[in-house]
This record gives C-alpha cells, structure tokens and sequence, in this order.
C-alpha cells in the first residue's frame, strides 16, 4: 500500500535537534555578523539574527524560535557592548545600554512576529500536508473496504449458493420486493422477474400457501419480525422446504423488512434420517438390550440416559433413571460394593469403566448387566462426565453358564474317550499335519511293544519291510488328496511276528480349513487277509478249472449283449476287443439257416433260464467257418434282479468236423452196406434157387399127391387138403425167400468210373480207422506211388478192401503174446494188373479151410455169415480182376486181389 510522505516538524522528530537549529542559526548568524561587521558598515546584525530567527522557526517551530530570539538578544546585546566585536572578551556584558533597548526591543517584537507568523505558516503547511497524506489514507482504506465489501457480496452470494440461503428485503409501503440471486434460484424464478407476494404465493405449495398468505397480513399488520417454514412447489412437481426469516426496521419511509430464505429440503431430509437412524438406534438398543447414559460428574447426576434403561432397569419413567440412588437400588447388595469401586477408580485412574452386575427388577427376576463408561476431561484433565453403555448380558451370562457345563461335559466326554480310545480293540493313532505320528493309544502302543516316546520314529518302522514303500506313497497321496482315506500294511507285533491292518486316516480341519493332524484307526484284517488270499486262491483255481474245461469265458449283461469276454476267444479267431456290446446271434452265421434253434436259444435266455451245450457257427475275422459251443447261467443280484448270463465257450470246430465227416462215413458205410447187399444177390441166387427150388419140388410133389389122393376112386379128400396145405406153405416159403431177395435188390447196379486205386484203399482205410485204434492194430501202408488207374465202382471196390482189412483185424484179435500189424501194399503187377494186398500177423490160414474161404456161407465165426470173401471175390471178378489167399512165411495171412488197368492207360 501506498503512503503519502509528509515531512514532520524537527522538533517533532528530533526534540534536541530543534533546539540545535537556533543555536546554530544564531551562531552563523553572529559570526556572519562578525565578518560582515568587520568588512561592511553599518552593521548587518539585526538583519542577520532575524533572518537566524525566522530559520528557526521555519525549521524548528515556535519553540526553538523563541529560544532563537533569546539567544539573538544575547548576541545581540553582546554585539552591542564595545568593543565592538563580537569576538572578544566584554566585561560589559550585562551592563545594559538603554539607548539600545528600542532596537532590542524592536528585535525583540520584530522576531517574535516573525517567528509566529512562520511558525503559524509551518503548521498550517504542516496541517496541510497531514490532512492530505489523511485523506489520501481514507481513500486507499476507502477503496480497500470497497474491495473487500465486493469480495464479501461475492463471499456472500457463493455463501448463499452453498447453504442454499438467499436473501431478501421487503419494503412494505412501497410494495417493494428485492430477492438475491440466490432468492431467485430458490424459488426458481428467472432472476429478470420482479419478484411479488403474489409470485412468491404461487410459488408456494397449494397446502402452504394459506399460512403463508396470514404470516404476509401478520407481518403486514404488526410489522415484526417473523420467521416460518413452508414449502415450495417447483415447476418440475418437485418439493422444496424453505426456512425465510426477516427482521423489521422502521425507516423514514415505513417499515422495511430485510431477510434470508434458505432451502432447507435437504436439512429437512437429513432431520428426517436423523430422526430414522435415532428409531433405529433407540430400535437396536431396545434389541440388543442396551442402553446408553451420561453421567455428569458436576451436577452429580445423569444428564442424559436413553429410553431403553428405562426399560431395563425397570424404572417407571425417565426422571427416575436420572437419580444414582434408583440405580443402586436396583444392584443386589453382594455386587454393588464392587461396582462402586470400579466406578471410584474409573474416576480416580481416569481411565474406562467396565463392570458386571446383576440387579433385581420389581417383579423379583434377576438381570446381568454389564456397564461400560468412558471418561470426558476439561482441558485441565478433570473428569468432568462419563458416558457410557448399560448391556443386558443376561443372555449371555446364562450362554456362558451352559457353555461352562458343556465344557465340563466334554471334558468329562474327552476323559470317556480317552477311557473308550484305550479299551476299543482298535489300534487309534494321529498323526501330524505333515504326516509324522505323534499319538497312539494304548492298544497300539501294546501291539507293537513302543512307548510314547518312541511314536515318532518306531511306528514308521514297526510296517512289514515289504509294505513300507507302497505305505508311504499311499499315504502321501490321502495326505496331498486332504480326504479320508485307507490303505492295508502289515504291522509288526511286539513278538516280531506281522500282521494285516486296514489303517484308515481322516483330516481334522481348523476353522480355515486347514489340516491341523490326521486321525485314524488300524483294524487288524489277518483273518480278512487270509481269507481273502484263499478265496483268490479259490478264485484262481475254479479260473483254472473253467479255463481247462473250456477255451473261453464270457459275461452278458441284462440285455445279452457281451460285458466282458476272456482273450481266449482268439482261438475261434475273433478279437477280444471287438465283442463287447454285440449279442450272440450278431456273431452266430447260422441264424438264419436254424431259425428254430435260435428261437429257443432266445426263450431259454429271456427266460432267464441256464443253458448247456448251445452250438451256433461263426464267421470269423479271416473268413472261416468255425463252431462254438457255449454253456452259461443266468446271474442275479443281492435283490435277485436278473444282471446277465455268466458261462464259458468252447471251439468245437475240430469236432464238428469230425462229426460231419463220421456222418459221411456212415453214410458212405451205409451205400457201403447196401451195395454189400445186392452183391450178395449174385451169391444168393444159387441158394435162392435152391430154396425156391426145394419149396416149388416140394409144391410141385405135393399138388401131385394130391391130384392121386382126389384121383382115387375113393378119394381120399383129407389126404388131399393135407397136401394142399403143405403145398401152401411150401408156396409161401418160396414166397418168403422171393420177397426177401427183392428187398434186398433195391439199390441200382453198380456204377464204374476211373479210379485211382490208392485213393481208394485210403478212403476205406479212413473208414476202418476207429476200428484199428479200437483194436490196437499197427497199420503200415505201402502204395506204389503213381499207379495207373483203373475202371470200376469206387464203392464196391472199398467194400472189397474194407472187408479184407476187417476180417484181418478179427483174425489178429484173439493174439496176446504178439504185436497186431497190418500191412496194406499196391503194386503195378506184371501183367498190367494192379494188386492189392493185405497181409496182417493173425491167426493164419488153415490147410484145411484154405480151399473153402471163399466160398458162400464158409465161416470159423460165431457170429459170420461167411459171405464176405465170396462178395469180395465176386466183385473184383466183376472188375476183371482175381481174387487170392495164402499163408505168411511167418505168422498170419495175405489176401490180395489184382485188377486190370484201365485200357486207355495201359
Ligand atoms: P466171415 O468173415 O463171415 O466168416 P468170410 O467169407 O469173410 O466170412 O470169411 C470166411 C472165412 O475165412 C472166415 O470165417 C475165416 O475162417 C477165414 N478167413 C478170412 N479171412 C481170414 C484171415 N485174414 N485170416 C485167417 N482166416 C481168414
């Protein structure tokens, strides 16, 4: 700021310096009038001193140029005694010199003069000076206060934005309103509106606007001050709570009202949370049976207890809550002494209270309470009030009780199952957190012979060397899995000797759910153990049987598809992998070819019904047929539902094979037979005729005896029916021996083809094979590689062979001491003529029946009929072949036959 720069008087400033200024100007002035004196005539001192007067007073003011004018008549006298100069010693001094007086006193007056008027001068200057650097100040702090009344219009106007208060003033005669802006954003009116009380009715809330138009005429009519709250309905339907206040001034012109209005929706709306969350809270307390107070400690009484100690202590009204007497009366006498010293000390230490009591309401029940107070010091640190909290902890007191009889409970439980921990026949055991024992109860450390000390280290050790590792990765696992878990081990016993646990572990969680140890159990299993090796021993074995008694085993489930199939089921050549979930008869190849067969298989499984011996084909993965038989039993579960077939599979292939080609051999044993037969026609017809022909002799005799019997004069006729008779049956045996031979003749005649004669002694080799087993013969064969072939009927020539190697197995069968060997040979003969041989080691030929062999009817069997060898020889002369007989050199006989080669090949 700006300051104007008035020179003050010196003698102001500098009270000594003033008084220097005569002096010194006094002092020039002498010595000038010295040196003037001394050099000019007349003397100038009169002028002189005055001018050191008037410089004084100029300078120094009327004070110093009194002084001056003193100091000036001194010099001035001093001037004036002679001699005259100034510079020397004047005894005369003080001798006045009254001629001199005018001019001294004219001096005197002179100066005087002088020096008011300059003095008076200097001041009006100085008072000149001073009244402009004063207005110049009032300006500046007139400016200033401006400035500052502007900020303050603007301090004042953000102010009324921010607390939504706008001011007003009211000129009452002359119905003039003024409104600040912020009145106008209020009543959100545009600020060019000249505001009215009609406006501001309208603005009004319909249900406001009656109290408000009667506080106008009120205010109107008294002319007071007034204050009131209404509301305010804005054009956008919204509602605005407004607070306006003003005060009344009477001026020369009437009365004038100045005022603010504020909106005070927002006050309102917190009053009413306010309000709210006060409910609440006087809820709450009321909920949690709590109550607050204020204890002030001057006034030795509460100053504030809320409505809910009312409630708990019992009190009728409020007032009473007040009074410490009606608190204390409420304490039951065993609890108040230390209530009252916790109280002393709170005040006393300065520090919180905290106290647990029970008192007895009127109706006799007994409440725990439990009161907290704080202390509030002055600034000197005086306990000037304690504020604090009643808690009905009755509740509580009693949730405390029970808990303490549950812990006694189980503290009595812990000390059962501690009791029941050391007597079960289980070993129990925990372990910690990262694995480690650290518990086993007494049965355990009794089995394995540890004592507590030992848990740690020993139990690990006391596991069958055997089963450590496996133990230790299982138990890692249910550790990392953090589940309950199981694993068996073999434990050693205090004897040395092992047995099979099941250790089961289960985890005991913290509240964070970590695992803080592992609980478990040790159930001894040997007896389980060794039963279970046996019935897998078992198990194994019944597998050994099924799999020995059959190739394969199956399972079916409920719907006949395949569950689960042995890999053996290669052998028919189907892959194991392939089957599952395919039926039977997606397999069978032979299901539309026996339907019939299928059908009942299909009944006998829907029946759920066991099955034996089923054979079906099979197709299988290369393309060959194969035959299967399959037996199976239907299984049930625990609730007897049906779950499917069970059963086992055999390749029958081989033996399918076998039996087809034993049917083709009994079908070809059977031609075989009935060729067998029509070749005995030929050798039947001679006996034939011979039985024919004896009947027809016999007929014939007979009807001829007859005829004489009839012929006689007297007929004899009973000797004729007699004939007659025989002669019927005669002509009935002829008709029996003519029946019998045509049904023997109902095979066609023999059919010739070329043949290659070693492929048929094969075939009739085959066909007697079981025979040659059966009779434990050795057969040998020695067939002539490429024969020629001959002409003839393959079936009757293997009649022939066969008929030759069967009475060479009978005539070895009665040997004992001696191999039973068979040698069948062909050969190229030398007349081109194949030959067939038999020569075996039996009974031989004797000399007395070899020229009878082959004749009809010749046999040395009980049971022959003596036709074979005269068949043979009567086919292989068919053949154009001959047919012999002869003794070995050694033991038994050879019968061969030759054939002629067919012509085309000789
Ligand atoms: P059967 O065999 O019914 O007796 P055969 O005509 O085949 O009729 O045989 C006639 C007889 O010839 C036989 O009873 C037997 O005494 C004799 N015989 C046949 N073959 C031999 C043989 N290999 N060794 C010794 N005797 C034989």
């Amino acid at each position: 700021m700006m300051r104007s720069e008035s020179r003050p008087p010196l003698s102001a400033t500098h009270g000594w310096f003033a008084y220097a200024v005569p002096i010194l100007s006094v002092a020039i002035a002498t010595v000038a009038t010295a040196i003037m004196s001394y050099f000019f005539t007349p003397e100038p001192i009169g002028l002189l001193l005055l001018s050191a007067v008037i410089a004084t007073a100029w300078l120094a003011g009327l004070g110093p140029a009194l002084f001056a004018i003193l100091l000036a008549l001194t010099v001035f006298q001093y001037n004036i005694a002679p001699p005259a100069n100034l510079f020397v010693w004047k005894q005369t001094f003080f001798e006045v010199n009254f001629s001199e007086a005018p001019r001294l006193v004219m001096f005197t007056i002179v100066s005087l003069i002088v020096s008011f008027v300059i003095t008076a001068q200097s001041s009006a200057t100085e008072a000149l000076r001073r009244s402009r650097d004063d207005l110049q100040t009032a300006l500046e702090g007139l400016r200033r206060t401006e400035t500052a009344l502007l900020k303050t219009e603007t301090y004042l106007t953000e102010a009324q934005r921010l607390n939504q208060s706008g001011s007003f003033g009211w000129k009452v005669s002359r119905g003039e309103i003024f409104w600040s802006e912020q009145a106008f954003r209020i009543f959100g009116v545009d600020p060019a509106t000249t505001p009215t009380l009609e406006l501001i009715l309208q603005c009004t809330h319909p249900d406001d606007r009656a109290a408000v138009q009667a506080m106008i005429d009120r205010a109107l009519r008294d002319g007071g001050d007034f204050e009131h709250q209404y509301r305010l309905l804005m054009p956008d339907g919204s509602v605005k709570h407004v607070h306006a206040m003003a005060h009344a001034t009477e001026t020369a012109s009437g009365t004038e009202f100045v005022g603010a209005v504020t909106d005070v929706t927002a006050t309102r709306e917190v009053e009413r949370k306010l309000r709210l969350s006060e409910s609440y809270l006087a809820e709450s307390q009321h909920l949690s049976h709590t109550s607050s107070w204020a204890w002030d400690q001057r006034q030795k009484e509460f100053v504030y207890t809320s409505n809910e100690i009312v409630h708990l202590f019992g009190f009728e009204q409020v007032e009473e809550s007040r009074r410490l007497k009606a608190y204390r009366d409420r304490i039951l006498d065993e609890d108040l002494p230390s209530v009252k010293e916790a109280t002393r000390r709170a005040f006393i230490n300065k520090t919180d209270l905290n106290v647990t009591y029970r008192i007895r309401l009127p109706d006799g029940s007994v409440k725990h309470i439990q009161t907290v107070g704080h202390p509030v010091l002055d600034s000197e640190g005086t306990v000037i009030q304690l504020v604090g909290t009643n808690v009905d902890i009755t509740e509580q007191h009693e949730a405390k009780e029970k808990l303490i009889s549950a812990f006694d409970e189980i503290k009595r439980s812990q000390d059962h199952l501690q009791l029941v921990t050391d007597t079960i026949p289980i070993l129990v055991w925990r372990a910690r957190a990262d694995g480690v024992p650290d518990f086993l109860n007494k049965q355990a450390l009794d089995f394995t012979g540890l004592v507590p000390g030992e848990i740690e280290l020993d139990w690990p050790r006391a596991f069958h060397p055997h089963d450590k590792k496996d133990m230790y990765v299982k138990w890692t696992t249910i550790r990392e899995s953090g589940k309950r878990g199981s694993l068996e081990a073999r434990l050693r016993r205090f004897d040395g000797t092992y047995r099979w646990f099941l250790f089961e572990a289960e985890p005991l969680r913290d509240q964070t759910g970590n695992i803080v140890s592992w609980y478990g159990s040790a159930t001894d299993i040997e007896d389980r153990k060794l039963a279970e090796l046996s019935l897998r021993e078992s198990e194994r074995r019944f597998r050994d049987y099924a799999e020995t008694a059959s190739d394969w085993l199956w399972e079916t489930g409920p719907d006949h598809r395949i569950t689960r199939i042995s890999e053996h089921i290669n052998v028919v050549g189907l892959t194991r992998s392939h089957l599952p979930g395919i039926t039977r008869w997606e397999v069978a190849s032979d299901v539309e070819a026996e339907p019939e067969k299928w059908r009942r298989h299909r009944e006998t499984l829907d029946a759920h019904w066991p099955f034996r011996d089923f054979v079906y084909g099979i197709i299988n993965e290369s393309g060959s047929q194969v035959y299967v038989r399959t037996s199976g039993k239907p299984v049930f579960d625990a609730e007897g539902l049906f779950i499917g077939y069970r059963g086992t599979g055999n390749d029958i292939t081989a033996s399918i094979r076998a039996d087809q080609a034993e049917q083709a051999l009994r079908k070809a044993q059977a031609e075989l037979a009935h060729v067998t037969r029509v070749t005995m026609l030929g050798e039947l017809t001679a006996s034939i005729a011979h039985e024919v022909n004896q009947p027809l002799a016999a007929v014939v005799a007979n009807a001829e005896a007859s005829l004489r019997w009839l012929n006689r004069e007297t007929p004899d006729l009973a000797a004729a029916r007699r004939s007659i008779e025989w002669v019927v049956n005669d002509g009935c045996r002829a008709s029996d021996v003519i029946r019998r031979v045509r049904a023997l003749a109902t095979k066609s005649d023999i059919e010739t083809a070329r043949l290659n004669l070693n492929q048929v002694v094969d075939e009739a080799i085959k066909l007697v094979e079981r025979e040659l087993i059966k009779n434990d013969v050795s057969l040998q064969t020695e067939l002539a590689p490429s024969l020629p072939e001959i002409l003839g009927d393959r079936v009757q020539l293997q009649q022939v062979i066969i008929n030759l190697l069967m009475n060479a197995i009978e005539a070895m069968e009665p040997l004992t001491g001696r191999p039973r060997e068979l040698l069948v040979r062909s050969a190229s003969g030398d007349t081109g003529q194949l030959i067939v041989s038999v020569t075996d080691s039996g009974v031989g030929i004797s000399a007395e029946n070899a020229n009878r062999l082959f004749n009809a009817f010749f046999t040395t069997k009980s049971s022959g009929l003596g036709m074979g060898l005269s068949i043979c020889r009567s086919i292989v002369e068919a053949h154009g072949g001959r047919m012999s007989a002869s003794s070995n050199e050694g033991p038994g006989a050879t019968f061969q036959f030759a054939l002629p080669i067919h012509q085309e090949d000789v």
